[in-house]
């Protein structure tokens, strides 16, 4: 496929998400601009993920650690990088000065090394706890009860700031399915608030991808994380 071609693809695919978007905010009575979308690009090149700042979307998400290194050395001016999937304990240290923000804290262990190495370089990390909100056996994450038993550690973090919280559904055929999944995030955030204060702020939640992110968006979500819908057969 041409370049030209492929922006145009993309472009057309942005409005269609756009007005999904939008039409999602109005059903509930939401502003557009309480929720972001964070394209996923883990399935194409970053040629590809390089056409998006200049179509208006600067942040960008990637699963993976080195495929994050790898785009994020081509594409730092002007991008936003948001790690979506799991960070081994030894790559903490290359990937944060990378990224805005880190979605998918999925473990006690994880979050205290990232404590530690942004200890040592003085800047914070915005951070979310990823949550098994489905309660699928091989999902990542912590359980609800788990992330409320957490809460007493958090407020002892200095350099890790939590932001919120990050789920993935279970794939339903009827994303409708997953509206309860979207429900139990929101209201661990919603107790949870009571709990944690400065310098947390428990205000994002991260959920909702290509299957499901208008239920996701009315739900409450802040971020929404989105590969299919616009990069499917992309290079
Ligand atoms: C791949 C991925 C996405 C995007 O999923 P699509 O269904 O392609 O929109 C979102 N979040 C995470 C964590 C992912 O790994």
């Amino acid at each position: 496929m041409l370049q030209s071609n492929i922006r145009s693809v993309l472009r057309d695919r942005l409005h269609a998400v756009e007005a999904r978007l939008r039409a999602a905010c109005q059903r509930v009575g939401r502003p557009r601009g309480d929720v972001t979308l964070v394209a996923v690009t883990k399935t194409v090149s970053v040629e590809v993920a390089g056409l998006l700042p200049e179509l208006g979307v600067v942040n960008l998400g990637e699963s993976r650690p080195q495929e994050l290194w790898h785009k994020a050395a081509t594409l730092s001016a002007g991008v936003t990088w948001h790690l979506v999937g799991h960070l081994q304990r030894n790559k903490i240290e290359r990937t944060v000065p990378l990224v805005r923000l880190i979605h998918s804290v999925d473990s006690l262990r994880l979050l205290e090394a990232l404590e530690q190495d942004v200890r040592q370089r003085q800047r914070p990390i915005d951070a979310l706890l990823e949550i098994n909100a489905s309660g699928e056996a091989s999902k990542h994450g912590f359980t609800p009860q788990e992330a409320v038993g957490v809460a007493p550690r958090l407020q002892e973090l200095q350099h890790v700031h939590i932001r919120g919280f990050m789920t993935m559904a279970a794939h339903e055929e009827e994303p409708e399915r997953c509206r309860p999944t979207f429900a139990t995030l929101r209201n661990l955030r919603d107790v949870l608030r009571g709990k944690v204060g400065p310098p947390h702020r428990l205000e994002h939640l991260s959920m909702g991808m290509t299957n499901d992110f208008e239920v996701a968006v009315e739900e409450g979500a802040t971020l929404v994380r989105i590969g299919t819908a616009l990069f499917e057969g992309l290079p």
